[in-house]
């Protein structure tokens, strides 16, 4: 079997390294000229996507480009810091840029000697015979058994497969990340998450000494005028406008920040309803896009790659196959998305903690190579209460973003 990949994000490369593992021949076609140097802002990879990328042998390489968060303080302007740390026996989230973990993703896929073609767009799909007919932006096109679409938020190949697919909806929230070299209250050891009075705020240091920042600002959408527009100081202006007179380190990690500040719209989609055809299926963001806010849209992606590999190598038949997977995955990402709904709002609820997307991503799911799956069961993956979770218990998936 030949499958053609669209989009070589998180998605994408994982789910190239899932199809090769399975004996499946990839093409990876992105859409962007060069491998994600110019990606802004940093995420953090939950225990259960490290244990996907584990699955699938890439795990080193990410792990290699990130650094592990051990506490999570929290602060809020009115109440002493309350520090909750992680017992040394379970796995710690991970966090690395977004342009490195492109980069590293995209070298594993060239070290197993699959193809990744930049530059390549998509534009049209065509059935033909018992296979598909890709159409790129620059003319050409290719053949396959299996197409792909892992080509995030925005997804072509979903429009395709459904004209009337849902697109993804403003989840509330103004995301502001930014990175400084020299704070004056630097956090080395994990997060400091801060409860603003109008504004939540979490940082990390690095092992480099660049501390990594985002605010979630609960506000309307912001226009398409103000993200082409505006720039760096415009968006540190925001920020500290929010953070009004708060006396927490917020607003000085935010002053020391040089140009290195973007601002992102959450999205999110809770549902897709059709995820394939007998020929296309869809994973990562392109089917079920959590809010950044949530902090485990990437692990998602790794536990998609790793259950698609599983089911085209387990399961008769590619219809079937791709039908297991939907049926293995659809309720568990379903509520996942909604759990990190939920989260899009923490600064507007403080402490609220209810939902737990990032501690159920943080390792009550296992993701595992060997274990098979069955045609048309709905099996989960196996289920753990918390092998290798680290979020600290009481402030459930306060590592998001
Ligand atoms: C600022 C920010 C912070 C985030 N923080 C976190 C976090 O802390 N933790 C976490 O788990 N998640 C986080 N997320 C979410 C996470 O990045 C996504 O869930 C994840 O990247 C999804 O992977 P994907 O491959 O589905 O989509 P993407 O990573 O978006 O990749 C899609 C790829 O498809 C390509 N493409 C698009 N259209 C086409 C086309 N027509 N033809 C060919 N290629 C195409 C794109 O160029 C892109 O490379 C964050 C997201 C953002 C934006």
């Amino acid at each position: 079997m030949r499958a053609l990949i669209i989009g070589g994000g998180a998605a994408g490369a994982t789910a190239a390294l899932a199809l090769r593992q399975a004996g499946v021949r990839t093409v990876v076609c992105e859409a962007r000229p060069s491998g994600g140097a110019d990606l802004g802002a940093f995420l953090a990879i939950m225990p259960g996507g490290l244990t996907a990328l584990a699955a699938l042998g890439a795990e080193t390489r990410v792990r290699d480009a990130s650094f592990p968060a051990t506490d999570i303080e929290v602060r809020d302007a009115d109440r002493p810091a309350e520090l909750h740390r992680s017992d040394g026996t379970r796995v710690r989230p991970r966090t690395l840029t977004r342009a490195a973990l492109y980069r590293e993703l995209q070298a594993e896929v060239l070290d197993r000697g699959a193809e990744l073609q930049h530059g390549r767009r998509l534009v049209g799909v065509e059935h033909r015979g018992d296979g598909v007919e890709a159409r790129f932006a620059d003319g050409s096109a290719q053949h396959a058994d299996l197409l792909v679409g892992a080509d995030g938020l925005r997804s072509a190949v979903r429009r395709m497969l459904d004209p009337a697919a849902p697109e993804p909806a403003y989840a509330g929230i103004n995301v502001v990340y930014g990175s400084a070299r020299e704070v004056p209250d630097p956090f080395p050891d994990g997060y400091r998450m801060i409860y603003g009075s109008r504004c939540y705020v979490g940082y990390t240091t690095a092992p480099d000494g660049t501390t990594w920042w985002f605010a979630r600002i609960p506000r309307p959408e912001l226009t398409r005028d103000e993200l082409d527009g505006n720039g760096p100081q415009d968006w540190k202006r925001l920020v500290l406008d929010h953070l009004g007179d708060d006396r927490t380190p917020a607003a000085g990690v935010v002053r020391a920040s040089g140009n290195d500040v973007l601002a992102v719209n959450a999205r999110q989609l809770p549902s897709t309803p059709v995820w394939h055809d007998d020929r296309t299926v869809l994973v990562g963001d392109a089917v079920h896009a959590c809010s950044p806010a949530a902090g485990i849209g990437a692990t998602l992606a790794f536990e998609d790659a790793v259950v698609l590999g599983k089911c085209l190598r387990d399961v008769p038949g590619t219809t079937a196959a791709l039908h297991t997977y939907e049926r293995v995955r659809r309720d568990r990402v379903e509520q996942l998305v909604a759990a990190g709904a939920g989260q899009a709002h923490t600064s507007a609820h403080r402490f609220a903690g209810t939902s737990s997307a990032g501690a159920d991503a943080g390792g009550g799911h296992h993701a595992d190579w060997a274990s098979p799956v069955h045609a048309g069961r709905a099996t989960p993956e196996p289920h753990r209460a918390d092998p290798g979770g680290s979020t600290p218990r009481g402030h459930p998936g306060q590592w998001g973003h």
